[in-house]
């Protein structure tokens, strides 16, 4: 790790930033490189905090519990979505309980394969959708978790990594239009 800091250090400029890299170039990079500046670079924790978590106030314990969120349940995972969104479709597969990948066995791992590529197979094929990305970021929930977000046909800027960058940006859909989805993707699952 020391080494790993060493080399960021030597690489900030004089404002104690990194030098910004090839994204700002891409056609697909959601910001104008003019005014734009990395933050200083601050956080380093070792050891890291646990990211297991107790269920206390837990966004995907509720949206376990929630029979419009849910989509589908397994043995030892579920497919959820946020209540709202500005893509087409995002549905999240999730652990039941609070256990991350690191503390799934084979059987764990043979079951997230599957209902990764259900869920994607059943988010790509409804309406108006160009492609799926799939993410696992899980920073804090308590839960294992990958994002399966659907990209608008056609949107091709918002193509790629950046994709929840824009989605973060852009207005949420109409609930009855997500809603609709939701059902498909139920049915799909089922
Ligand atoms: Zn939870």
């Amino acid at each position: 790790m020391g080494d790993f800091l060493d080399r960021a250090g030597a690489a900030v400029g004089d404002d104690g930033r990194l030098p910004l890299g090839s994204m700002p170039g891409w056609d697909v990079f959601p910001f104008e490189r003019e005014g734009l500046r990395a933050r200083a670079l601050t956080e380093y924790a070792d050891p890291e905090p646990d990211r297991r978590k107790a269920r206390d106030d837990c966004r995907t314990c509720s949206a376990l519990e929630d029979a419009a969120q849910l989509l589908h349940t397994g043995d030892r995972l579920a497919v959820v979505r946020p209540a709202a969104t500005s893509l087409p479709f995002v549905a999240n597969v999730v652990t039941r309980e609070h256990v991350l990948i690191d503390d799934l066995d084979d059987d764990g791992h043979v079951e997230l394969g599957r209902l990764v590529a259900r869920t994607y197979a059943a988010v790509q094929a409804l309406d108006g959708v160009g492609n799926v990305h799939i993410t696992k970021w899980e920073n804090g929930s308590g839960h294992f978790s990958m994002n399966v977000m659907a990209r608008p046909r056609g949107v091709l800027q918002l193509r790629g990594s950046n994709l929840p960058v824009w989605a973060d940006m852009l207005p949420d859909i109409p609930q009855d239009e997500y809603d609709e989805r939701a059902r498909a993707v139920r049915a799909a699952l089922s």
